[in-house]
């Protein structure tokens, strides 16, 4: 079902950043339908626990996005656009939010970071190439298998692999920053170091300037709900995965020697750089403070 709201803020300012401080999501509840999918939390506040097809659109978020970036206390911070659910989620190509979004940033020249698993983001393309050539614009494509079988089950209701390179090449050929989120890298799941390796591989051949990587987390809702599928989708590794996640986190040994192998990854195709998160945000800290306790 489609729930929609009108908002009072657009902007949300977390303490502990994950590309930047900021973020805004134009959605509650995501069509993706990922198998582990981390935001399920983001729903226990509302009425529906039906995190994928119960979905809630801010129609009024470009307005109110534009009076938060008029205010005189708004720091000028790089924004991350969907950083909980997926803007660019198959719902976007009906209710098409992100336009309006990305005009605001431009009036008012702010850096924006988008993440996603869609393709539909190169609709945008030429907006977010005119939003570059006055603030910093960076694409982070999540991107955790090369293996299309495997997506289907891990993430039925997003793009293509092959969509998702596609489209970093795209950016990247318009000149705008890109990188890929290789995650989450689930236990014998897609953690062979073939999968690894041909995501690095694929990463150089499409321009892509940073990977980041992380290990699947099983926290609060995912946990139940991912063991679930696993059940379904991979029974041969329901006793493997339940040994390893004990709790939320993986395995101590198993994760020193996952992140031993994307160091040596990163190494051999030379990842080692991270693009700038933040443009302008450390001189703006107590501004951040300011902004965010009148806002929230
Ligand atoms: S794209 Fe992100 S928010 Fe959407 S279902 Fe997948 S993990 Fe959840």
């Amino acid at each position: 079902m489609i729930h929609e709201i009108q908002v009072k803020s657009a902007l949300h300012y977390h303490k502990r950043a994950f590309a930047t401080h900021w973020d805004l999501n134009c959605y509650r509840g995501c069509g993706h339908h990922c198998i582990y999918c981390f935001a399920q939390y983001s729903h226990k506040y509302l009425e529906s626990e039906d995190f994928f097809d119960d979905i809630w659109v801010k129609t009024n978020i470009a307005e109110v996005l534009k009076k938060d970036f008029s205010k005189k206390s708004w720091c000028g911070a790089c924004v991350n656009v969907c950083g909980v659910t997926d803007g660019y989620q198959p719902i976007e190509q009906e209710f098409q939010l992100m336009p309006a979004i990305i005009q605001c940033f431009i009036k008012h020249r702010n850096p924006l970071t988008i993440t996603t698993k869609s393709h539909l983001v190169v609709r945008d393309l030429s907006l977010l190439t005119q939003l570059n050539k006055v603030a910093h614009v960076v694409l982070r494509m999540s991107i955790s298998t090369t293996d299309e079988n495997l997506r289907e089950k891990l993430e039925p209701h997003a793009s293509k692999i092959q969509n998702r390179f596609e489209t970093l090449k795209l950016f990247a050929a318009a000149g705008i920053d890109t990188g890929i989120l290789l995650m989450p890298i689930i236990p014998y799941i897609n953690d062979s170091f073939e999968n690894l390796e041909n995501i690095f591989k694929e990463a150089r051949s499409c321009g892509v300037k940073e990977i980041i990587a992380d290990i699947l987390h099983l926290r609060g809702y995912t946990r139940q709900n991912f063991l679930n599928h696993v059940q379904k989708l991979f029974p041969q590794h329901t006793n493997h995965m339940c040994s390893l996640y004990k709790e939320s986190y993986v395995d101590k040994i198993y994760s020193k020697v996952l992140y031993q192998t994307i160091f040596n990854l990163r190494s051999k195709y030379k990842f080692n750089t991270q693009l700038p998160n933040t443009v302008r945000t450390t001189q703006y800290l107590q501004q951040l403070e300011l902004f965010s306790q009148h806002i929230s």
